[in-house]
C-alpha cells in the first residue's frame, strides 16, 4: 500500500491504492489534476472582463488565478466544470461549453 501519495495516479496498480483510497499526505491538492474529469469547459472572454474578480472566490476548486489584481486564464488543470463561475460573473465574460476541451 503506498503512503506516498506522490505516487498515486490514474496508471497505479490496485495493489499501491492506499486503503480505502485515503488521501494520507498533506498539501497534495496542487499535484492531483482533478480537471482530468471535468465536465463541461469554461470559456474566459477576455473583451468582456471588468476584472471585477467576483468569480474568482466564487470558485470552489481555485482554479481561477488572480495575480497583480487580474484573473487570469482558467487553470483547466483543476477546474471540474461545475459552471458556478459563469453564475457569479455579472458581465457575461464566461461561457461554459459542453463537454471537455
Ligand atoms: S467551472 Fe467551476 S471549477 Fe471550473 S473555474 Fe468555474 S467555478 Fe471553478
Ligand atoms: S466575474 Fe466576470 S467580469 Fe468579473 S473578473 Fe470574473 S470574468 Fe471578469
Amino acid at each position: 500500500m503506498a503512503s506516498d501519495i506522490t505516487r498515486l495516479g490514474v496508471d497505479v496498480k490496485w495493489q499501491d491504492l492506499t486503503l480505502g483510497c485515503t488521501i494520507v499526505g498533506r498539501g497534495t491538492s496542487e499535484s492531483f489534476n482533478t480537471g482530468e474529469w471535468r465536465t463541461d469547459t469554461p470559456l474566459f472572454i477576455l473583451e468582456k472582463c471588468k476584472q471585477c474578480l467576483l468569480c474568482a472566490p466564487a470558485c470552489p476548486d481555485s482554479a481561477i488565478p488572480v495575480a497583480n489584481g487580474k484573473r487570469g486564464e482558467f487553470d483547466l488543470d483543476h477546474c471540474k466544470g461545475c459552471g458556478i463561475c459563469e453564475k457569479a460573473c455579472p458581465f457575461d465574460a464566461i461561457k461554459m461549453l459542453k463537454g471537455e476541451r
